[in-house]
């Protein structure tokens, strides 16, 4: 059994996080407060089409231009990488939360 680790509270009433927001009403101000982490914005395509043009202008010549799209691209592609893994990071400790009944904290 799971208690709250709060040393003022310490409640054996706790609830798994994932279930007890799916199980508030849409208009609970709640439903913000433990909302999962939301999942990025972001698209590879933009990168890799980035990285495709770089390698065509390099085809045709253009030797600076090519290398800075694919440097570029390939720069943006690892930026959208490291921002997914965060996000899955973040997503994954969400569900394995808790959260008190009695307190209102989240652990
Ligand atoms: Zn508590």
């Amino acid at each position: 059994m799971i208690a709250c680790p709060s040393p003022k509270c310490s409640s054996p009433n706790v609830a798994d996080l994932p279930h007890y927001w799916q199980s508030l009403p849409a208009e609970s101000p709640l439903k913000d407060r433990y909302a999962p982490p939301a999942r990025p914005k972001v698209s590879y395509w933009a990168a890799l089409a980035a990285v495709a043009v770089g390698i065509l202008v390099l085809v045709e010549g253009g030797v600076l231009l090519g290398l800075l799209l694919v440097v570029g691209g390939a720069g943006w592609v690892a930026v959208v990488y490291k921002a997914v893994q965060w996000a899955e990071a973040q997503r994954a400790a969400w569900e394995q939360s808790h959260v008190c009944l009695a307190c209102t904290g989240t652990f």
